[in-house]
């Protein structure tokens, strides 16, 4: 084993990123140029590109995924005192993202099938637990008016859109796609990201495709996306005189950044087919363990898989998440369980929510496993073995 868990040299690590296109050259054009900082082709290239991939009109490069969600409610004139609805079972991203813009979120719990946002839980907590007044919804408990939804596309997979869309037409709502996990993925044959108000992409290094860190925003709107921009520039509204009329944000992402997300990019469809690779051999391997229930595709969904996890049913397999985790450990196998759902995470205990419960069984019995694009078969050959000896 390793001295650094996190960064085990030797071992099997859960998901480190895959450089081998054209990082090194398109990079190497930024040094030799002079053109390191947050103006440069590259940043608007990347831009045009990701919006292509996605089919959104419009992408304004950011910092990072978390600053993407943080503009993308602020454009969307989320106000402070709002609630907005945001699945419970995520990274806490984007509950941070909604508390920056001084909003409270509330938290929908995930369905059992792909584990994604609830859209049965979602339909009855607007419709039992709010009011629909002068165009406007309201939380019955706590009187305030909730303006928007943060679909979270966790893992790789979709949430099921067509009722979240409906809901939000109906009821007035702003949807912010936090597509972070799932670039390339799609729903009903379309992207993800393209069919909410604003869509946002993360390029941290344990993404599908990174940029060292990075985020990106689309949306069909384009003066939700120039107002993004603008934000992410200092809100400077005189670029020579250096004039403000609002409070903005440094935001933006550098061109150095932005030439190793163009290089990355070319590589996302090869990216996409390994995940779905090594997914179909998890698939394969453990479909004759008891206890262990393998990620789900929808039928209406292509997912990348980005992160595969797997469910332990301790009774059936014979021993916890934690403890396979930690056997696992020891023979250099780097895995972790899901986030702790936001609705007991101490930090957000306070906030409403749903019933969780369907979060809470997932987040005690799921274990992801190493997925690294580059993963070599044989090492994905020792992680199933173990798997298969530790069973009971
Ligand atoms: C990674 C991630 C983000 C944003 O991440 P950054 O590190 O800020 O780029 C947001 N939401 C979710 C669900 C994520 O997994």
């Amino acid at each position: 084993m390793t001295k650094n868990d996190n960064h085990p040299s030797q071992g099997i690590p859960l998901c480190v990123p895959e450089i081998r296109g054209n990082e090194w050259p398109y990079i190497k054009q930024c040094l030799d140029t002079n053109w390191v900082s947050s103006v440069g082709s590259f940043v608007s290239r990347f831009e045009q590109e990701i919006a292509a991939a996605v089919g959104s009109p419009h992408a304004v490069a950011t910092a990072s995924g978390t600053a993407a969600l943080h503009v993308a409610l602020l454009a969307a004139g989320i106000q402070p005192g709002d609630e907005v609805l945001v699945s419970t079972l995520t990274f806490i991203a984007p509950a941070n993202a909604v508390r920056y813009v001084g909003a409270q979120p509330v938290f929908i719990d995930a369905e059992p099938t792909y584990w994604q946002m609830n859209p049965e839980k979602l339909t009855s907590f607007i419709e039992k637990e709010c009011r629909w007044k002068e165009g406007r919804l309201y939380n019955r408990k706590t009187s305030r008016p909730i303006t928007a939804i943060i679909p979270v596309h966790i893992l790789g997979h979709p949430v099921d859109m067509d009722p979240v869309m409906e809901l939000a037409k109906k009821y007035n709502l702003t949807v912010i796609e936090d597509a972070t996990e799932s670039l390339g993925a799609s729903y009903k044959g379309r992207p993800l990201g393209s069919k909410g108000d604003a869509g946002c992409f993360s390029f941290n290094g344990n993404k599908i495709i990174t940029t060292g860190g990075g985020g990106m925003m689309v949306s069909s709107h384009r003066a939700q996306a120039e107002k993004v921009k603008y934000l992410t520039e200092q809100a400077k509204n005189d670029p020579v005189e250096y004039i403000h009329n609002e409070i903005g944000y440094n935001y933006r992402m550098t061109n150095i950044q932005a030439a190793m997300g163009c290089a990355q990019l070319e590589q996302l469809p090869d990216y996409i087919a390994a995940k779905r690779r090594i997914a179909a051999e998890y698939q394969r391997a453990f479909s004759a363990v008891p206890g262990i229930t393998c990620m789900a595709e929808a039928p209406w969904a292509k997912s990348i898989f980005w992160m595969y996890t797997v469910l332990v049913n301790e009774q059936v397999y014979g021993m916890s998440s934690r403890t396979l985790l930690r056997q696992l450990h020891k023979s250099g196998i780097q895995t972790r369980p899901l986030w702790q759902p936001l609705h007991s995470s101490p930090v957000y205990s306070n906030s409403p929510a749903t019933d969780c419960t369907v979060s809470e069984s997932l987040y005690e019995s799921a274990l992801s496993l190493p997925c690294s694009v580059g993963l070599p078969p044989d090492d994905q050959a020792v992680v199933i073995e173990q798997i298969i000896a530790h069973a009971a």
